[in-house]
């Protein structure tokens, strides 16, 4: 009952927009679900969709939450098998510089990015295996850049959708793969034939997060545990036409693989402060994720070209408040489905 009614509610709001949040909450469930609806506005519907109606009965959410939300090592291992290349026509994105030293190379639906500071490359998420060589290899080509500069390989998250491409990196251009410490425990236990296959063990991450610094940019890594147990966010500075801007990059989203595992969800919150408050305190204005249905980046990178008029920002500057209202979707979502995954136990 209270799936279906949320669900009215949620879709409900996106054709009445604020209309809806005057009702009065009828639980408390209710409640963390309007706010989360009234923090994701319009910006961050499929964020608030998949978040929000994740966890409780069937899984909602396209392909299902649990798909990609478990983090047991057999689970992870499965996925690295990964499908074979999809169509082409359904997936490929061209590259785009996104700010002065920051490089798009996703597909329409993954994100992959490079970071280029005075002493190579810093590539932020890697994509499925079969994404390696058209997105980030040739991407990097047609933007200029070569592949050989990329000194470091930070993933936020042991999925095969962000970290099929590290193996591969490693092995051609003897980056450092960059991983939080309980993702590499499950990522060395894969197969060796696993799609992309395994990286050797380089930097790992542990609960105090570290500072990555190459040349003259620092990427600040916050361990977010939830998503997965080793789950990564960061915080790093870029450039906009000569400007600072600071990013804010939250690394692992759904929550529906979490059942009444009360602690884990608990974890999932407190991350999301956690990396939140990283963000307000550096002044990050800019949110980005590794799925463009969270942050956008595939329609954004295509705005890149048009001409700003005075006066207008860059399309990924949304603000200091919007980036705080990415997490507090993440963090009201999840405190829903944790009561709601709890109440069905009883
Ligand atoms: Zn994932």
């Amino acid at each position: 009952m209270h799936v279906t009614r949320t669900l009215i509610a949620a879709f409900g709001s996106a054709l009445l927009g604020a209309a809806l949040s005057a009702q009065v909450p009828a639980s408390d469930v209710d409640a963390h679900i309007n706010a989360a609806r009234a923090a994701a506005g319009l910006d961050y519907r499929a964020t608030f969709v998949n978040l929000c109606f994740a966890g409780a009965g069937p899984p909602l959410a396209r392909g299902g939450g649990a798909a990609r939300g478990a983090p047991t090592p057999g689970a992870a291992a499965g996925r690295a098998a990964g499908p074979a290349t999809p169509d082409r026509a359904m997936w490929y994105a061209s590259p785009y510089r996104i700010f002065d030293n920051l490089y798009w190379l996703g597909t329409r639906q993954h994100s992959s990015w490079a970071l280029r500071t005075s002493e190579g490359l810093i590539i932020l998420d890697t994509n499925f295996a079969w994404a390696t060589q058209p997105e980030i290899l040739d991407g990097l080509k047609t933007l200029g850049l070569d592949p050989r500069d990329i000194k470091y390989v930070v993933i936020s998250h042991a999925h095969g959708d962000h970290d099929q491409g590290a193996a591969e990196l490693q092995r051609r251009y003897s980056a450092k793969v960059v991983m939080g410490a309980p993702d590499w425990e499950s990522t060395l236990q894969r197969p060796a034939t696993a799609a992309g296959g395994v990286p050797t063990r380089d930097i790992s991450v542990g609960p105090d997060g570290m500072k990555l610094t190459l040349g003259d940019t620092t990427v600040t890594i916050v361990a977010t545990p939830g998503h997965t147990p080793g789950t990564l966010s960061y915080v790093f500075p870029v450039k906009d036409r000569g400007g600072n801007v600071m990013v804010a990059y939250s690394g692992g989203t759904l929550t529906g693989a979490f059942g009444t595992d009360a602690a884990r969800w608990d974890e999932y919150v407190a991350s999301q402060k956690k990396i939140a408050k990283a963000a307000a305190d550096a002044g990050a204005t800019v949110i980005l994720s590794n799925h463009s249905e969270y942050d956008n980046a595939y329609t954004k990178a295509r705005l890149i070209a048009v001409k700003r008029e005075v006066g207008e920002d860059h399309p990924f500057v949304a603000g200091a408040a919007a980036v705080q209202r990415y997490f507090t979707v993440m963090t009201e979502c999840a405190t829903a489905s944790k009561l709601r995954a709890t109440a069905n136990q009883r």
